[in-house]
């Protein structure tokens, strides 16, 4: 192996890092993992609270995963779905339609959560191309993120990702974010399940004859915040949609498999959508896998006809076969554990009160979005070239937990199999590198 002075000139020099200032600093290289640890080059051990970008679900070097990817390897690596199928894919398809809610038949490969949604995106608009073609429009919600391919990005809503990138984009209408911390609407009451969605309804009720289909992230906008929907948000969302003769495409790309406490989070409010995005924990966490299931109603308009798109690794076996090794663990073992892991760690989100800059916890299942305010009292944002975000995950780093904001909202999202002693540390070392930062900034 080069030398750690070589590597870390080199990722200078050659790497070119996704969503990082070009020229930054170069970052802290990981040699190795296990369980939810991570380490560095000189051996320091650090819990990965992020997953890995929101993937992991059983750690690093898990005996059952890293073995069903070997014996995958003992057979073939990977061979092609156009025109081909194989084994792992086929029985990944089933798998996926038994475990997702009844009405969804039909499973696309893909490798990536961007391409998930990019692919339930074309295969809507295809879909009513046949039957009503004046359906050509997608509604979305303010504030949300589903990739970062052109399709993704014209349903996006985040300005400093996407605005650059207009001219390429196709309009998209926008309801409001059900941000009830900070109300769009002004509303003063958590009344979102009536109003919100009322303003939701209205836009599609108005463009129903335009509009193709409606994508949201069901239950929690990842990338806007960690914005939990209130208690029925969904669920009127599906019956809107439905009365208007609107697709639903429901985004589980950050929330599936577990994260929000249920193996689905639109199983929380009892909705099928139409189309369901899956990724990120799709494979544990392992390797780049993506799936778009939908339903037979969907899968039937295309019979005799060719949904052209597809990519080389789609359906790649490697990939299939850790995801059902995950499958396994996370019915047999995640799955039962996680009510006691929940519990636990919203003792350590509710001592965060204590600290006068916490504005706002939000949580649902195994992940959090911890919202820090220069005035509490009247929600005052710190300056955002204060980088209060940025320097709460660094103090977390010096202390062994990684850990990455959203503006000034600092993101919890563990492995689900995480041990209680490490959800301990996670929850101890956010609550003193919050203090640490504020006592810092006089705050
Ligand atoms: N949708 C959501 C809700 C996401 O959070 C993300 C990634 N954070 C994506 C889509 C894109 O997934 P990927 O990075 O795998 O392309």
């Amino acid at each position: 192996m080069a030398t750690r002075n070589e590597l870390e000139r080199w990722d200078r020099d050659h790497l070119w890092h996704p969503f990082t200032p070009a020229g930054a600093a170069a970052p802290l290289v990981i040699a190795r993992g296990d369980g939810v640890y991570l380490y560095d080059l000189d051996g320091n051990a650090y819990i990965d609270a992020t997953a890995s970008m929101w993937c992991n679900v059983h750690g690093h070097r898990v005996p059952e995963l890293d073995d069903a990817i070997r014996d995958q390897l003992d057979r073939v690596a990977h061979s092609t779905l156009l025109g081909l199928s194989n084994v792992p894919a086929i029985e990944l398809a089933r798998r996926l339609v038994e475990v997702t809610p009844v009405e969804l038949t039909r499973v696309f490969y893909s490798d990536d959560g961007a391409t998930a949604v990019e692919i339930a995106l074309k295969m809507a608009f295809q879909y009513w191309s046949y039957s009503r073609p004046t359906k050509t429009k997608f509604l979305a919600l303010h504030g949300a993120y589903h990739g970062d391919t052109l399709g993704d990005v014209s349903v996006g809503d985040i300005g400093r990702f996407h605005s650059l990138f207009a001219p390429l984009l196709f309009e998209t209408y926008r309801a409001p974010s059900p941000y009830c911390y900070r109300c769009p609407l002004g509303l003063e009451r958590r009344s979102c399940a009536t109003d919100c969605v009322g303003e939701l309804e209205r836009l599609v009720a108005t463009h129903a004859d335009g509009l193709a289909a409606v994508v949201i992230e069901p239950a929690v906008q990842g990338a806007a915040g960690m914005i939990t929907q209130p208690p029925g948000y969904l669920r009127r969302v599906r019956e809107v949609t439905q009365k208007h003769d609107v697709l639903l495409i429901l985004d589980e790309v950050a929330v599936g498999f577990g994260r929000t406490g249920a193996m689905f989070a639109c199983e929380h409010e009892h909705v099928s959508p139409d189309f369901l995005c899956l990724a990120k924990g799709l494979t544990g966490g392992y390797l780049p896998l993506a799936a778009t299931l939908t339903t037979e109603a969907v899968f039937a308009a295309f019979v005799g006809k060719t949904f052209f798109h597809g990519h080389t690794y789609t359906g790649n076996p490697l990939g299939c076969a850790v995801s059902l090794a995950s499958l396994d663990l996370l019915q047999r073992r995640v799955m039962p554990e996680l009510p006691a892991k929940i519990a636990r760690l919203n003792v350590h989100l509710d001592r965060l009160a204590e600290l006068g800059n916490v504005g706002e916890v939000r949580r649902m299942g195994l992940l959090a979005g911890v919202e820090l305010v220069r005035d509490r009292a009247i929600k005052e944002p710190f300056p955002a070239e204060w980088v209060v975000g940025r320097r709460v995950c660094d103090e977390a780093r010096r202390r062994g937990v990684l850990l990455r904001p959203l503006r000034d909202t600092i993101v919890v999202m563990p492995p689900l199999a995480i041990d209680a002693a490490s959800l301990d540390r996670i929850g101890e070392v956010l609550f003193d590198s919050i203090a640490a930062v504020m006592k810092e900034l006089g705050a």
